[in-house]
């Protein structure tokens, strides 16, 4: 990973604010910028310097990992050390006012902060510049996610034949994360969602004790983390012979999904493929039963921007790595959506999912 370039590419930009140094903490922008994979750990960017800091657990692992910045072990939590660090460099670093994470700091994590830099330095919201700057995946990250996909994707056979009426969802879940631990994922990107039945119409029905019933949908929805980067994808299949009413409910999910890939290329705003898939589904009569948005960016963490989401502005640009994952959920019925992985290209986008999306009979 070119963690130096990234390491450049926000100091400049930091140049051009009235913000003299950023305090990173949250890990995986700090992992984005320097490369630590650890579970503690702060990186302070200045104009000039970078100064990363993590407790005496990772000692190696930093001088390992780290790239670009110096490294302090320190004897107080990371973000406390970056403060002290700062009060006693203040006049070498030049820092008067400091930018900080609003979405990842605590209050009493702000407080301390304040109280240590008080009076010579002052904390400022800083916007997501890094979470801007992760929205562009580079070639490195490209590789990773490609591999992620295809190491995810192999989870579904599990699953197809662990689908069975009468085997617990949890079940279908553990066969599917033994295997992705035993192919060497890390992880899993989120708690596998196996929703059987009436369940199905549960957007977020992660997998439970109950028994996949005779006939009915099952919504699978699943992800793996490797090399630090994560997966996701959604399948939806059909236990016994779907009804017509079962079989139009997919047609129109899978229509509305194929509208919204079709509708991904750069300078498009996000709102307009949210409504893409939209349309297609109020056409159909489903337009209410869609109760969330069309899909989010994904790399080191599984929801990253930007939100493919109604009334989004945020333009798509080359290199982004989005989802497109439509729904239709209908109470005491059952529910489907289909999910699939999408690289925006320079003239369009590529579908880096490549399990089919036929309505597979179990
Ligand atoms: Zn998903
Ligand atoms: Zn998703």
């Amino acid at each position: 990973m070119e963690y130096e370039g990234r390491l450049a590419r926000l100091q400049d930009h930091l140049a051009s604010t009235d913000v003299d140094a950023l305090l990173v903490s949250h890990l995986p922008n700090v992992r984005y910028l320097c490369g630590f994979t650890g579970s503690a750990g702060a990186l302070l960017v200045s104009g000039r310097k970078a100064v990363f800091f993590t407790d005496g657990r990772y000692t190696a692992q930093a001088r390992e990992e780290v790239r670009g910045a110096r490294i302090v072990i320190a004897r107080q939590p990371p973000v406390t050390m970056a403060a002290e660090w700062l009060k006693s460099n203040r006049k070498k670093s030049g820092a008067r006012v400091v930018g900080f994470d609003s979405q990842h700091l605590s209050v009493a994590e702000h407080s301390q902060l304040a109280e240590i830099l008080r009076p010579n330095v002052r904390l400022r919201k800083a916007p997501p510049v890094v979470e801007r700057a992760r929205m562009m995946k580079d070639a490195d990250e490209i590789r990773s996610l490609r591999a992620a996909i295809r190491l995810g994707e192999s989870l579904f056979a599990v699953a197809s034949e662990a689908i069975r009426p009468g085997v617990a969802e949890t079940k279908v879940a553990a066969e599917m994360e033994y295997a992705a631990r035993r192919a060497g994922a890390e992880g899993m990107s989120f708690d596998t969602i196996i929703a059987s039945g009436v369940r199905s119409a549960l957007p977020h029905g992660r997998a439970s004790t109950a028994q996949i019933p005779a006939n009915g949908f099952v919504v699978c929805d699943f992800g793996i983390i490797l090399a630090g980067y994560c997966s996701d994808m959604t399948r939806t299949v059909h236990v016994g012979k779907p009804s017509e009413q079962a079989r139009g409910m997919y047609a129109a999910v899978r229509e509305a999904q194929e509208a919204a890939i079709n509708a991904v290329r750069p300078g498009v705003p996000a709102g307009e493929i949210d409504l893409a898939a939209r349309r297609v589904l109020a056409r159909q009569g489903f337009g209410r039963y869609f109760t969330h948005s069309t899909g989010h960016g994904v790399g080191l963490e599984i929801h990253e921007m930007p939100r493919i989401a109604a009334r989004q502005t945020e333009r798509l640009v080359e290199g982004m790595v989005i989802t497109i994952e439509p729904g239709v959920y209908v109470s005491n019925i059952g529910g489907v959506r289909i999910e699939d992985m999408v690289l925006v290209t320079n003239t369009g986008c590529e579908v880096l999912t490549e399990t089919s999306k036929e309505l597979l009979q179990i």
